[in-house]
């Protein structure tokens, strides 16, 4: 690969675990390679947290409560956006950091992910001192006021596939909130989390209000699910790992959320403005090398359109530039590890055995210098209910098409999973764009537009793609307990026990 980052000062990157403000090596001396996926290469290391490590980070959060909850809404605000100028100001460097650590194509860092995250933050730190409560008009004599409260310690699990912008939606909310947090990043993509909690102490986020403990999912990830002292999790990840998650919180009870796996189905109806539609499942699938749990991985054709829009549709797929994510022309880079490539070509083998159609892409890209990455080609596959890949999540530049007749059809289709996360219509007619939303089994729907989000605007699922949500005033409230407070200011209301 010929072009190199330039962004990036290597020597100054933080390669440990943070902790109460120190950075230190995890107790066990354990060390995670930082891989980058365009060759596999070894970036270098990071200090690799143990269960030990989060019991040191859950002290360290506890002790930092008191003062951060107590600290004027407003204050907290400012430092958040505060943060914001110190990230808008070392823009290149995060953008090529998280493109090196991922694979995302630089364009996608620097067009999507790090405008997204910048706002999120700056979303949040406004809505510091906005978050209120309210009075409740009880019997007169009594004034009864409920008052928002932090829920305390929160320990936040993050996935690989989005980690800068999912850093952004679970620390924003929850520090504006006056809580303070353990974060556990993906050992796979620890690179711009680390960076972003470099920052929060430059711009004086006092110690121990963020802490970062880069590890392995079933030690640090699964000690801070259990952990004793820790009020609620936070978690985007599997379905699978989901479950364990709430099994692991029980001792405790401890408030969970989770943001799970998806199905999305992208229903494109005979009245739809075709280019917009076909560009539309472009994006919805490919943005991203399929990596997302919104992603629009089903999608459903009228079948009056159906071969008019797969022509258009292979023909872009076949020319979508697959390359250097470090190149601004690459519109699809490597997928983030080696693993998950052979998962999802082990995909394409099922889909060989259960004789789905391939309609394009189905392997590695034939270019030599793409080989020894975990580069994939763009993959249309034709898929019926009942199949595998119709079913479950893949999670790659890879989507399944089927044909319907109707709108009762595409309805039955599109909900015909155990997943519930995002899904999207196509379409002129506005009562059916509003039948087909309200029908939609799913915590989001996008009409003639796909993937939108907005800091405003809840991100989440039913079904199997889990409970609670992300971003708008609704994760407020899931990082606040309500409290009731009832005050009596009549004195000559009689207590129920009076001599
Ligand atoms: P994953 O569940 O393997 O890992 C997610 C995180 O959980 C990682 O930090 C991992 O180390 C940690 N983890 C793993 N085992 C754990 C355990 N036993 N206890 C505690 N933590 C543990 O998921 P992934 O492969 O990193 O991410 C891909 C999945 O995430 C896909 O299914 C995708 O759909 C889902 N996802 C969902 C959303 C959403 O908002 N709904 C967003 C992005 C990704």
């Amino acid at each position: 690969m010929s072009i190199k980052s330039r962004a990036v000062d290597f020597d100054r990157l933080p390669r440990q675990l943070l902790i109460g403000g120190q950075w230190v090596e995890g107790l066990a001396g354990g060390r995670i390679p930082v891989l980058n996926p365009v060759d596999n290469g070894e970036l270098f290391t990071i200090a690799e947290a143990r269960a030990e490590d989060v019991d040191r980070a859950v002290i360290a959060a506890r002790a930092a409560f008191p003062g951060w909850s107590k600290i004027a809404p407003s204050e907290r605000g400012r430092l958040l956006y505060k943060l914001v100028e110190r990230m808008e100001a070392c823009f290149d460097e995060l953008a090529e950091l998280e493109t090196l650590d991922t694979g995302h194509p630089i364009r996608d860092t620097r067009g999507v992910d790090l405008p997204r995250t910048l706002l999120n933050f700056r979303y949040f730190a406004g809505m510091a001192d906005k978050i209120d409560g309210r009075q409740v008009p009880v019997e007169p004599g009594f004034l009864n006021v409920v008052k928002r409260q932090p829920v305390g310690v929160v320990g936040q699990i993050v996935p690989w596939n989005f980690p800068l912008m999912f850093s952004s939606w679970k620390l924003a909310p929850a520090l504006a909130a006056g809580n303070t947090v353990v974060m556990k990043p993906s050992e796979l993509t620890p690179l711009t989390t680390l960076r972003i909690a470099q920052m929060m102490q430059e711009v004086g986020i006092p110690d121990g209000v963020v802490n970062i403990v880069p590890g392995f999912g079933h030690t640090a990830g699964q000690r801070l699910a259990e952990h004793p002292d820790v009020n609620k999790i936070s978690f985007t990840g599997s379905t699978a790992t989901g479950r364990k998650i709430i099994a692991a919180s029980g001792g405790n009870l401890k408030r969970v959320s989770l943001e799970l796996g998806g199905k999305g189905a992208n229903i494109v109806f005979d009245d739809a403005v075709l280019p917009a539609a076909v560009g539309g499942a472009a994006f919805a699938i490919f943005h991203n090398q399929g990596q997302a749990c919104i992603a629009g991985s089903r999608l459903l054709l009228h079948e009056n359109i159906a071969d008019e829009f797969l022509e258009k549709f292979v023909a872009l797929a076949n020319s979508i530039r697959v390359g250097d994510p470090l190149d601004p022309q690459t519109e699809m880079g490597p997928l983030t590890s080696r693993l998950h490539q052979q998962r999802v070509l082990a995909y394409l083998e099922v889909c060989r055995q259960e004789g789905n159609r391939i309609l394009c892409g189905g392997g590695v890209p034939e270019a030599p210098a793409l080989q020894s990455g975990c580069f994939l080609k763009p993959t249309i596959v034709e898929a019926k209910p009942g199949d595998t890949v119709f079913a479950e999540e893949v999670f790659g530049p890879f989507v399944s098409v089927t044909r319907f007749r109707d709108e009762a059809h595409a309805i039955e289709l599109a909900n015909a999973t155990d997943y519930g996360l995002g899904a999207g219509l196509w379409t002129t007619h506005l009562a059916r764009a509003h039948r087909v939303a309200d029908a939609l089994r799913a915590g989001m729907v996008w009409v003639n537009c796909y993937k939108r989000v907005h800091p405003g605007s809840p991100f989440g699922g039913v079904g199997q793609s889990g409970y609670g949500r992300d971003l708008g005033t609704e994760c407020l409230s899931e990082y606040t307990e309500p409290k009731s407070i009832w005050i009596n200011y009549d004195a000559q209301i009689p207590p129920f026990y009076s001599r």
